[in-house]
């Protein structure tokens, strides 16, 4: 039986492999030249179950108003004429409740979990190499607010099996020595010590070059035009292919990954996705002093940032910018990022030679991905990772694989049904 997945980000790569492994044949189409090289070519790095607190949460209102004419600020809401972004920070007001965040986080713990294991598991299987390292991840707050108003999520985030512990400043530096000039103003930090980091584009580049060598097919440089429907499915993928010519693609069951780009090829079909791009940043920095440089993967709360040793260079990403689909770079936003870094480690690398980047995360209002079958019956959905979709990649993928072949996956999770598609359109997702 064949199975066409639409998209060959992380998300994309691994459903193939998933999918290959469930027996199917197997076809990736991607824009590109290669695999990973749209929002999953430069991110943070960090496969963090421990980052769970969506963006929408009883604080949020309030920050986004205060950062709203900031250029520099962590999170950008820039309105547009757009209904689209509309709808979608309606939503996003909507998510702000306490029950709607405990809800989300929930979600988010345990797919995170589950997507830990099934990580380690792809690695071990492949050994596939992306610069991982499995020494945690350090959360550390310079404002006694915010860490104080992160303790009640890490609580809950500890119910639901992330082990993501409370230390002191002391214990911060301990787990991090490079943190030491800024020991005095640590308010506080966590440390779950079983995330872990890596290269995202490293990963899914080279895992889909082992799919490849198993006899999956990927048809880079190509561009998928639209779906054809007959019968109330989908009978075929109309793309203009590497020659450009214009062919139509056919499979039994189709998996659509591609990201911010997913809602817009579905729309016409009916199937309402409430992705909207979030444009963020990162700097990736050669190391030229290593003993300066953190080997422990960071997220700095006051600044939004998150650090992750990637063998010899460091990557800081960030900033969430709400402003429609362009990744130009803003160089107010790029040198805010270096200026943080070299204040927490200075001498650790020349930031003159940081190389920027920019990438729309498929963000939904709640943080939460649509995976699942969607109301055209041989179309399914894994798309709308947000902020995580590295980190959630290959649960994501084990899951729809397993939802393709017909079985419910062994994870505890709202995953996507029809009556959840059609209630984006007026309400609250429901919870399966
Ligand atoms: C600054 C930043 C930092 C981040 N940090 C982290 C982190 O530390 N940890 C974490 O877990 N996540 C992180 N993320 C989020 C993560 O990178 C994304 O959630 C993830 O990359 C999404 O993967 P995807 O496969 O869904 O999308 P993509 O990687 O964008 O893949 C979609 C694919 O679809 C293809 N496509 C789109 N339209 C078409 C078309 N018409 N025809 C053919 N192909 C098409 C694209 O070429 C692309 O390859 C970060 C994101 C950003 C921007």
């Amino acid at each position: 039986m064949k199975v066409i997945v639409l998209g060959a980000g992380v998300v994309g790569t691994t459903s193939a492999w998933f999918l290959h492994k469930e027996g199917y044949e197997v076809t990736v189409i991607d824009r590109q030249p290669n695999a990973g090289m749209e929002t999953s070519f430069a991110n943070g790095g960090q496969v963090s179950v421990s980052h769970a607190e969506p963006w929408a949460n009883p604080g949020a209102p309030k920050k986004v108003l205060k950062y709203l004419m900031k250029e520099d600020a962590p999170l950008l809401f820039r309105l547009r004429a757009d209904s689209r972004q509309w709808r979608w920070g309606m939503q996003f007001l909507r998510e702000c409740t306490p029950e709607r965040t405990r809800h989300n986080i929930i979600q988010m713990v345990n797919l995170g979990t589950y997507s830990r294991a099934a990580l380690q598991d792809v690695r071990a299987e492949t050994g596939v190499q992306y610069d991982c390292l499995t020494k945690g991840i350090l959360h550390f707050y310079t404002s006694q607010q915010e860490f104080d108003e992160a303790l009640g999520p890490a609580e809950i985030m500890r119910e639901f099996g992330c082990d993501r512990k409370v230390i002191s400043a002391d214990e911060a530096v301990r787990i991090e020595p490079a943190l030491a000039s800024v020991k005095n103003r640590i308010a506080g930090a966590t440390f779950t010590e079983a995330d872990e980091s890596g290269d995202a584009h490293k990963f899914t580049k080279n895992l889909a070059a082992h799919a490849a060598s198993q006899g999956v097919n990927f048809r880079y440089d190509t561009t998928i035009l639209g779906l054809d429907s007959e019968g109330g499915q989908i009978s075929g993928v109309r793309v203009r292919n590497k020659d450009g010519q214009v062919e139509t693609l056919k499979a039994d069951k189709y998996v659509l990954c591609m990201g911010s780009y997913s809602p817009m090829l579905v729309k016409d079909l009916g199937v309402d996705l409430l992705i909207y791009p979030a444009k963020g940043y990162s700097a990736t920095l050669e190391i030229d002093d290593a003993s300066k440089a953190p080997s422990t993967s960071l997220t700095d709360d006051e600044y939004k940032l998150v650090f992750s040793r990637l063998g010899n260079r460091l990557r800081i990403a960030g900033t969430a910018e709400l402003n429609g689909y362009s990744t130009t770079l803003n160089d107010v936003r790029c040198k805010a990022i270096t200026r943080r870094v070299m204040e927490l480690f200075p001498g650790m690398a020349d930031p003159e030679k940081a190389v920027y980047w920019t990438g729309l995360r498929p963000a939904t209002p709640s943080n939460v991905p649509y995976i699942g079958q969607s109301k055209i019956s041989n179309l399914f959905l894994n798309t709308g990772h947000g902020t995580l979709g590295w980190t959630h990649s290959c649960g994501s993928a084990k899951s729809i694989a397993a939802i393709v072949a017909g079985r419910r996956p062994d994870l505890d999770f709202a995953f996507t049904r029809e009556s959840q598609l059609e209630s984006t359109k007026g309400g609250l997702p429901t919870p399966a």
